[in-house]
């Protein structure tokens, strides 16, 4: 496995490799991010590991600071995975003094959700995507489900840029009790872990609502919020949104992100889960109908 740490050098390497998928990270890694490196194994022959703490997305009173960086660690779990390179630049090689700043957003998905609470959020997303794609020039791309609204925008840019790049979404790995891993997890005492459980319970009372016939999201949202209150965490949302547009849904009638955000102590967590209306199986050709068989 080799590891670059300039654009120079990861453009020359990218050049010997033909179709190549990207798994963009922060550190820290955990199964969640080694499930995104296997589903792009899965898309290419050859795959790109990104890590890079990007300041841009921070707000400033975040953990930007804070925000883990065990670095030998993720390169031993890379090796191990089968990554064939590792793209880990230091800030002033993203970001060079004197550069111009440049904003790509797609106000219409980054300004709801998410985008209430963290302003310029998706703004610093946009941008380091933006030139991880450039710089590594991937074929495929992989984003986990657990950051649905992230995934989301980045499928538009990705298609607003006609950039010929295949997104590819996978879903949210979780641990045995539920909770979705996430790199800030660790911050977490054990009793607030147990309080942010409450989330991931919250989306799963919710889908059992939903599979037993209840479609209006109202009430899904409501059924939601109980074991928040009880958990007393600190909601900053619990929303139901098409999951194209991720404008409100009242009734399920196409698949629908039920997303949550919630602080426990200083951490802010956030799951969702996708819900989709059953449509009823197409009669198969070659089923048999025992009235022709009578009929005949
Ligand atoms: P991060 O390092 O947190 O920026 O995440 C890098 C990528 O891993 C993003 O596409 C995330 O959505 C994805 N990811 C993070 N946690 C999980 C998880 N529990 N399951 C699946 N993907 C995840």
């Amino acid at each position: 496995m080799e590891i670059v740490r300039t654009i120079e050098e990861c453009r020359a390497l990218r050049k010997t490799l033909g179709r190549l998928a990207l798994v963009p990270t922060m550190g820290a890694l955990h199964a969640g991010h080694l499930a995104l490196i296997a589903h792009a194994r899965n898309n290419a022959p050859a795959v790109a590991v990104s890590i890079f703490v990007n300041p841009t997305q921070f707000g400033p009173k975040e953990d930007f600071n804070k925000y883990p960086r065990p670095l030998s660690a993720d390169l031993e779990k890379c090796e191990a995975a089968g990554v064939d390179f590792i793209f880990n630049p230091p800030p002033e090689e993203m970001y060079r003094p004197g550069l111009p700043d440049i904003v790509v957003d797609l106000p219409a998905l980054s300004t709801v959700l998410e985008g209430k609470h963290r302003p310029t959020h998706f703004k610093g997303v946009c941008q380091i995507v933006a030139k991880l794609f450039n710089i590594v020039q991937p074929d495929v791309a992989c984003f986990g489900q657990k950051d649905y609204q992230q995934l989301r925008i980045l499928q538009a840019m990705v298609e607003a840029l006609d950039w010929p790049i295949d997104v590819i979404p996978c879903p949210t790995v979780r641990d045995p009790d539920g909770m979705a891993m996430s790199s800030r997890n660790q911050y977490l005492s054990v009793e607030d872990r147990a309080r942010g459980l409450s989330i991931s319970r919250a989306l799963m009372i919710a889908m059992a609502e939903f599979k037993s016939g209840v479609n209006q999201t109202n009430r899904l949202v409501a059924t939601a919020h109980r074991p928040l209150l009880e958990a007393h965490v600190n909601v900053d949302y619990v929303a139901a949104v098409d999951a194209l547009t991720l404008k409100p849904v009242e009734r399920i009638e196409a698949p629908t992100v039920i997303a949550i955000a919630a602080r426990v102590g200083t951490t802010r967590l956030i799951d969702n889960i996708i819900l989709s209306p059953v449509t009823p199986a197409p009669v198969q050709s070659d089923t048999v109908d025992p009235d022709v068989i009578d009929a005949e």
